[in-house]
């Protein structure tokens, strides 16, 4: 049988080759058999080139039905697909094409003469360089086109490499995360499964194809259910407004949902098709579950997971979905609380989040002693996310491990302070970090964002206010006031970049 991560999506494509696969803002329609054929010639062009099975193709592209095509081909020829984020710059491209060491780089137009500066110290064996532009044309689809529309999907075993993600890198140096055709499948099939996809779904597809939420989570269940996705390039309040009476699904990170929610014609009368809204890549304020709930009548399902392995946990499908925590370990996926030496820590206490499964991923690229640290016996993968379980089974995340402040000695969580920074009137949002401290060790900052008519909020009554429900030792030592927090693509705040601020002298 071939385990080809493509070969089992295609098993879900629908039988009429004229169905319906993406379909984008201005009228066009990519059929399944288009994206069959088109997938094939690219995949075709790949073969031309000279790549075999598991060389890499590195893409830094916008979204356009093109690279989600690229992608599919990638995976067609037995070749590993790298989708770095289009932000990236000169610093960080160096580093990702260094360490991918890709036979192929497709990139945008205008960025070239970068990459071919990029591409020099690989002399001899020097990676080929082909361009696809934001309207999805450009030298990649021209070489493809002379190509046949038929193509035999190469056999994969399950354990071999499909992709490698590179981490959002928030906590440190951005690493690549091998995921292999059965890591994929195996997190598709669930989430096809326990999401409940059923005949006359279209997803409403506005995330970036770069990360594992859009990518993986939102495309595979569409393919693998034979479903329309309404394709948009990015996320626009106003137009997924205009565009959810044509949808069932929605996949969003809680910034999606707090600027739906900013839109006044944004009630029910939009979502009477919607069947489900799904949360994750950040968490989702209990503030945001109960507002979407009362001014859309859906309950949002929150669910847990992070490039090492697809989605790990998820609220319930039927059965009650609880503001604040990420639901239950999904079928196949294990899901442990532990302490510092790797032992399962009593009922409801922090701890270390471990998994394993089908769906975990083989290791860091090229990294094998950090992938070892990564992994205990057995098979678990420590996440280096910090979170408890309560006594129905319901997980909730407290932060990064990495994120945990250690001031005299004892452990504070970030979140917990945040919660009640955050309940104050006048506050708008708010992240607590660790700043080195000759004293304490670490001491714990805040930097508050005020709504607009809170000027008159400072940093005596923050703490003052904290004090009232509060240990004395969590008390942020200083709080600091911005416009707003850092955060990335994903909608994750970039603490190391509020530490990095805070710890200059
Ligand atoms: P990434 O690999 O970029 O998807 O980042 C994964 C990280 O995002 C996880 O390790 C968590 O720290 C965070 N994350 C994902 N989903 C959630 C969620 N629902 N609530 C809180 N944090 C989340």
């Amino acid at each position: 049988m071939n385990e080809n991560l493509y070969a089992i999506l295609a098993e879900g494509f629908p039988a009429d080759p004229d169905a319906p696969c993406l379909l984008l803002g201005d009228g066009r329609v990519w059929s399944y058999g288009d994206l069959v054929h088109a997938s094939a010639r690219i995949a075709h062009l790949l073969v031309e080139l000279g790549l075999v099975p598991g060389d890499r193709v590195v893409a830094q592209v916008e979204k356009s039905p093109e690279a989600l095509l690229l992608y599919l081909a990638c995976l067609r020829a037995g070749v590993v697909f790298v989708p770095l984020n289009p932000a990236y710059q000169r610093h960080e491209l160096a580093h990702f094409i260094a360490d991918a060491a890709p036979r192929l780089v497709v990139c945008r137009p205008q960025l070239r003469p970068l990459l071919e500066q990029l591409l020099e110290p690989f002399a001899g064996e020097r990676p080929r360089l082909l361009e696809l532009d934001d309207a999805g044309h450009g030298s990649l689809i021209d070489a493809a086109a002379p190509h046949g529309d038929a193509f035999a999907t190469v056999a994969r075993r399950a354990q071999d490499l499909a992709c490698i993600l590179y981490t959002s890198g928030t906590t440190g140096r951005s690493k690549g995360a091998m995921l292999s055709h059965g890591n994929l499948a195996a997190n598709a099939r669930v989430l096809h499964a326990y999401w409940r996809f059923q005949p006359g779904d279209v997803l409403l597809h506005a995330l970036p194809i770069f990360h594992v939420h859009g990518l993986f989570v939102a495309s595979h269940c569409a393919l693998l259910n034979g479903s329309a996705m309404l394709f948009e390039p990015k996320f626009d309040a106003r137009r997924v407004l205009q565009l959810l009476p044509r949808a069932t699904v929605f996949m969003g990170v809680p910034t999606y949902y707090t600027r739906l929610l900013a839109l006044p014609e944004f009630e029910r009368a939009a979502c009477a098709r919607m069947r489900l809204f799904i949360s994750g890549s950040a968490p989702l304020a209990p503030e945001t579950f109960a507002e979407f709930r009362q001014r859309s009548g859906h309950t949002i399902l929150e669910r847990y997971g992070m490039s090492e392995g697809g989605m790990f946990t998820s609220n319930p499908y039927e059965g009650e979905r609880r503001p604040g925590t990420v639901g239950f370990p999904l079928p196949g996926t294990e899901l442990r609380i532990v302490d510092e030496g790797g032992e399962p820590v009593a009922g409801g206490a922090v701890g270390g989040i471990e998994v394993r499964g089908a769906n975990v991923f083989a290791g860091y690229w090229r990294l094998p002693d950090k992938t070892a640290e990564e992994f205990r016996p057995g098979g678990w993968f420590k996440t280096g996310d910090l979170g408890k379980i309560d006594a129905e089974g319901y997980v909730a995340i407290v932060g990064r491990s990495k994120d945990l402040i250690i001031s005299g000695g004892l452990n504070i969580y970030p979140k917990e302070i945040e919660e009640v920074i955050d309940a104050l009137p006048g506050v708008l949002e708010s992240a607590v970090v660790g700043v080195p401290d000759a004293d304490f060790g670490e001491a714990v900052t805040a930097v508050v964002v005020r709504q607009t008519n809170a000027a008159g909020l400072d940093e005596a009554a923050v703490i003052a206010a904290l004090a009232a429900s509060l240990a004395r030792f969590k008390l942020p030592k200083r709080v600091v006031f911005a416009a707003e927090l850092p955060r990335n693509a994903m909608g994750k705040v970039q603490k190391n970049l509020l530490r990095d601020n805070l710890s200059k002298p």
